[in-house]
């Protein structure tokens, strides 16, 4: 199936008792067990709801197996203590989601994980293993600079020394970006942004081979960040018109992006789908679209501030990726937690912006900057 269709029907379990097309949510969390068969528990990832919702997922990301999980961070974090033991070492690149860099630089020791920052460059990356290296932890397009990274070429030096890749994918969502077709090992998301993609939901995913999601639910039953029966058909009725709103979004994006570009209002902008960001070519092979999420800096003449509160129809919010256009500042949000050293090293300035475009008229959007443009003058 392609795509669109996958994300329509895949997974889906057409209730027998009534013959509604739809899953039904079955809301049980105790099952009768006398029959000696296996039954469901919540959190053993393995009620009906769990599996329809990773069935499709699976579909979309071209994987064996996966858990969906109360939310981005729980994914993340199961993963990372379900792969990691104490001893071993990671790399982690060091321009990714401000709550991993900030779990990974404040946990990780305590846990005597041992770590070790680079930059978003393949060989980079590479020249970071150790002996002791057992994952590499990457994001591409990055949050917030929507900088791009060979994920190819990373996933083969890595695989070559045995190391195991694990990317965030919520930038680009399965619609633009298929890393396990890449050459990666685990795909996580935070499905709170485009898989869930309305902003009233909160869960997480991870993807992987069937092998490799047995050893990372051992830590997840422990750490116990199931999903629920009502957001798990939540997020299955969402992922159906993923594609659509996905779409939609990154033409959207492209649109603003080249709006934004070349005003004089305007210091930089960050979005891959322009033949100007230096890792267009890249993002060109290893992506179908470029995405909703752009960021921008304003020029020295206009004042942040007066831009956000100018907008009336984009709204100055935190979180990404839903039907509606949402702005904000990385450094007081996504990245507050993030020491100021660090987002100075990364170029995250106290003036940029991030945009996520929703699926509005481009006009009415277009418009919207304009006017917030016009009124930003210091
Ligand atoms: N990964 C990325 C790229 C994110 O932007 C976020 C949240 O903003 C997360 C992970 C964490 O997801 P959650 O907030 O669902 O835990």
């Amino acid at each position: 199936m392609r795509t669109e269709t996958s994300c329509v029907h895949a997974g889906s379990r057409p209730d027998p008792a009534t013959r509604g097309i739809n899953t039904p949510i079955y809301t049980s969390s105790a099952y009768e067990y006398l029959d000696g068969e296996a039954r469901p528990y919540p959190r053993y990832f393995n009620t009906p709801n769990q599996l329809a919702v990773v069935e499709k997922l699976c579909a979309l990301e071209s994987a064996e197996d996966g858990i969906v999980l109360s939310s981005g961070m729980a994914a993340i974090s199961s993963v990372l203590l379900g792969l990691l033991s104490a001893g071993e070492h990671a790399v982690v690149q060091d321009e990714i989601y401000g709550g991993t860099h900030a779990f990974v630089s404040q946990h990780f020791r305590r846990l005597h994980i041992d770590f070790g920052l680079a930059p978003t460059d393949p060989d980079a990356l590479g020249r970071a293993i150790t002996p002791t290296t057992r994952l590499m932890y990457i994001e591409s397009p990055t949050n917030p600079l929507l900088s791009v990274l060979d994920i190819r070429a990373v996933a083969r030096i890595a695989r070559a020394k045995g190391v195991l890749t694990v990317i965030d994918n919520t930038f680009a969502s399965p619609v633009n970006q298929r890393p396990l077709e890449l050459g990666v090992d685990v795909v996580v998301h935070s499905g709170t942004k485009y898989l869930g993609g309305h902003s009233d939901l909160c869960c997480g995913a991870v993807l992987a081979s069937r092998a490799l999601i047995e050893r990372i639910r051992g830590a997840c039953l422990g750490l116990g960040g199931s999903l629920d029966a009502q957001s798990c058909a939540l997020l299955e009725r969402s992922l159906k018109t993923l594609s659509l709103r996905v779409e939609r979004q990154s033409a959207n994006a492209l649109a603003l992006a080249q709006l934004l570009q070349g005003r004089r209002e305007i210091a930089r902008v960050n979005y891959p789908g322009l033949p100007s960001h230096p890792g267009h070519a890249i993002a060109r092979s290893q992506m179908h679209g470029f995405g909703g999420m752009l960021s921008f800096e304003l020029a020295p003449g206009q004042d942040p501030d007066r831009f956000l509160h100018a907008l009336e129809l984009i709204r100055p919010a935190l979180s990404l990726g839903g039907v509606e256009s949402t702005i904000c500042a990385p450094a007081t949000t996504s990245h507050s937690k993030v020491s100021a050293e660090v987002r100075k090293r990364l170029g995250i300035s106290d003036g940029l912006l991030r945009l996520s475009v929703g699926i509005e008229h481009v006009d009415d959007l277009e418009a919207d900057i304009e006017r917030a443009l016009a009124a930003s003058k210091r």
